[in-house]
């Protein structure tokens, strides 16, 4: 195992899905740590420290919840939940838990290493200064001018729409909560305006997808919230 390899603590009961990941993190260079209980992944947490924490929700020793506000009572480490399909309501009472992601099982060597790589790269950029330029495919960002560039032809954003791209530009990559972006762009009032979000992201998806009923950047988390693609 090489020393210099970002570590990933599994906590996860389930053998096979453990061996899964484990395969998984060794294949795309990271250094798994296994738990399979929630007491040993909280007790390896503390004593390895590792830069990602993969979290089972459904542990046979202590629910996962506890686990997230256990963890976050002494670190920021990033947490990636692992869930089952259809069970949104616990992903978002995770999200707002503190946790920073999530992936819902099945899911593919592929989008588990993406994932991982934003939670890093995250993770990185608290300690240096944020990037001032986004990109990926033909949409540009640049939030210090404040543009949004198509292939190289800005275009006209209202604030409100622009408020929100920022936002999810800021995260890009990661899972942004209906519940943050209604805070964020409406301010503590905004609670009850998710119809106005709906509204808001489609009215960006025509100014920025080539086929907004098939978007490539401004992606839903079905009852969850958005998250805006990276490459
Ligand atoms: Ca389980």
């Amino acid at each position: 195992m090489a020393e210099n390899f970002p570590s990933v603590l599994i906590i996860e009961d389930e053998a096979p899905i453990r061996r899964f990941l484990r395969l998984s993190l060794e294949s795309r260079d990271f250094t798994p740590l296994e738990a399979a209980t929630g007491a040993e992944g909280l007790s390896m947490a503390a004593s390895h420290i590792p830069d990602v924490i993969l979290l089972d929700l459904g542990l046979p020793d202590m629910d996962g919840l506890e686990i997230i506000h256990k963890l976050r009572e002494w670190t920021s480490i990033p947490i990636i939940i692992l869930s089952a399909r259809g069970k949104e309501e616990d992903k978002i009472t995770a999200l707002e838990s503190g946790a920073d992601d999530y992936l819902t099982k099945p899911f593919s060597v592929g989008e588990l290493a993406v994932r991982l790589k934003v939670a890093l790269r995250h993770l990185n950029r608290s300690s240096s200064s944020a990037e001032q330029v986004f990109r990926t495919g033909n949409l540009k960002v640049d939030l210090e001018k404040r543009q949004v560039l198509i292939s190289d032809k800005e275009i006209h954003l209202t604030p409100i729409e622009y408020k929100l791209l920022s936002i999810l530009v800021r995260h890009a990559g990661r899972l942004v909560t209906q519940k943050e972006l209604l805070r964020d762009v409406w301010g503590p009032s905004g609670g009850d305006s998710s119809h106005y979000l709906r509204i808001y992201v489609s009215q960006l998806r025509r100014k920025l997808e080539d086929n907004p009923a098939k978007p490539r950047y401004l992606i839903t988390e079905a009852g969850v919230g958005y998250r805006l693609k990276v490459d």
